[in-house]
């Protein structure tokens, strides 16, 4: 498989460090609100990659962080504790916002058929560890103290900015709005390893260490986690592209001056999903989520294909006519596939199987390219093969795209009735244009897509249809 290298710009044969297995990274959510759905967007190309690497055959192995200590809101370290914000804002406590919010990250993730990582961690349960890294980072000379907290001293390292050739002058620290610069480092990308001499006096989780009660930055417990579950060598880090600087790059710096060998061969970052407004900020809480789509009528796994339609290196605008004609082209796949369901009739034709399936391995092979893939799944519909043929690859391709094809491909087959609530919405519907309310009666018309249905006027009064 080619997959797209951040750290050398160009797309590679992926080649793991243990042939037949492959290791990967995923940074977890910071679990101080709802997960918006860009960042499920990268969450979604992730568990594709992951398991189109199953797919072929690999054993993988996939961890994840849970970030529910040290993310400050500028991801330069400095700015207010993104975990205490959070908890001010609920009144709540920092562990009971933690939970409350990784239980509702997994939640959204089981609605999009993200899989479980297979090692979860959350950072707060890794403290010793943390210290026991940054204790060797100091030893090495890689780590100084200054003012109370310890840094991560760039100027020891051989290359610092391995993404982009980032000048030192341009570094965004000290030049946002209410952020101070911070006097006690030695260089402007030195970062902190450990907190003590907090800003922040309600600071609720601090812990003793040999540099003193504190807490650890957000950068170094990825680092721990992934070569702690790992091993020395991980094969593919993943992420939103805006973790590559500065977080991707520090974990680099951190793990390579702990190990003195490379560490990660393959960076993965997925690119943003933007609203017509720009980014999507949770810190502003101005953002979508996956309930609110289901509010609004929309099956979560609709967002999952209309997100496999993109490439994961392009940034990908969010709106709501994209979405519903996502659910437009969704339901196609699924009529479609209903007509084959339940045709068991002749054997499977290994000569179209194969070459269909080759449609689909190619895409996926180019760096992952999930909307030919989708394209792939066209063509096995539009095929002449036979159903049986049609299904078992239909039933292949949905182990990589998780688009419950199959499942709702039967439910259609069981002739559901128009749904109560469709039929309630069109009587408002009604309504509204009746009061000449034109604006209200295209929003409902917006929803009853959302819902997989279309409402036409015609002479013999109004025709509800599914999409
Ligand atoms: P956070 O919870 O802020 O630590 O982010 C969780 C993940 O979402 C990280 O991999 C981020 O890089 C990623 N991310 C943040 N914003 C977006 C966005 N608008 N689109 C896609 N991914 C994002
Ligand atoms: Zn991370």
């Amino acid at each position: 498989m080619q997959l797209y290298n951040s750290l050398s710009h160009k797309k590679e044969e992926f080649i793991p460090h243990e042939a037949g297995k492959a290791s990967i990274y995923t940074c977890g959510p910071t679990v101080y609100h709802y997960a918006h759905i860009g960042n499920l967007r990268t969450y979604i190309m992730e568990d594709v990659l992951e398991k189109y690497l199953r797919f072929t055959g690999l054993d993988v192995t996939r961890v994840m962080n849970i970030t529910d200590v040290g993310h400050l809101t500028s991801d330069g370290d400095t700015g207010d504790d993104k975990m205490l914000k959070g908890a001010k804002r609920e009144h709540k406590t920092v562990m009971e916002i933690a939970q409350f919010y990784t239980d509702a990250f997994f939640s959204d993730c089981k609605k999009l058929n993200i899989k479980t990582p297979d090692v979860v961690v959350p950072a707060t349960s890794y403290i010793d560890e943390f210290i026991r890294v940054i204790q060797a980072l100091m030893d090495k000379g890689y780590a100084y103290e200054s003012g109370g907290n310890i840094y991560f001293d760039t100027s020891k390292l051989e290359k610092y900015y391995v993404f982009n050739d980032f000048k030192e002058e341009d570094l965004a620290v000290g030049v946002r709005e209410g952020v101070e610069e911070d006097s006690n480092k030695r260089n402007k990308a030195d970062f902190v390893l450990w907190f003590t001499k907090s800003k922040f006096d309600s600071q609720e989780l601090k812990w003793d260490s040999p540099f003193g009660t504190g807490y650890p930055g957000w950068h170094i417990e990825c680092s721990c986690i992934s070569m702690k579950n790992l091993g020395e060598y991980l094969d593919i880090h993943c992420g939103g592209i805006d973790n590559a600087f500065p977080h991707h790059t520090n974990e680099i710096a951190q793990s390579e001056a702990y190990l003195g060998h490379e560490w990660c061969s393959y960076w993965f970052h997925v690119h943003h999903l933007n609203t017509n407004s720009g980014k999507m900020s949770k810190s502003k809480g101005e953002f979508l989520t996956v309930s609110l789509l289901e509010e609004k009528g929309y099956n979560p796994v609709v967002y999952r294909y209309f997100c496999l339609l993109s490439h994961y290196r392009k940034s990908l605008v969010f709106d709501w006519d994209n979405l519903n004609n996502a659910v437009i082209s969704y339901n196609k796949i699924i009529e479609k596939t209903a007509l084959l369901v339940n045709d068991n009739s002749g054997d499977i034709d290994g000569t179209e199987y194969d070459r269909l399936m080759k449609n689909f391995t190619d895409a996926l092979d180019n760096d992952l390219n999930t909307s030919l893939a989708i394209t792939a799944l066209y063509d096995v519909l539009k095929s002449e093969t036979n159903s049986v043929t049609k299904i078992a690859l239909i039933k292949e391709f949905d182990k990589v795209l998780g688009l419950d094809l199959i499942e709702n491909a039967m439910k259609a087959n069981q002739g559901e009735e128009i749904p109560e609530e469709v039929l309630e919405l069109v009587e408002e519907r009604k309504n509204a244009r009746k009061e000449k309310n034109f604006t209200l009666a295209d929003e409902i018309r917006n929803k009853i897509t959302a819902l997989g249905y279309e409402v036409r006027e015609t002479r013999q009064g109004v025709e509800i249809r599914k999409i």
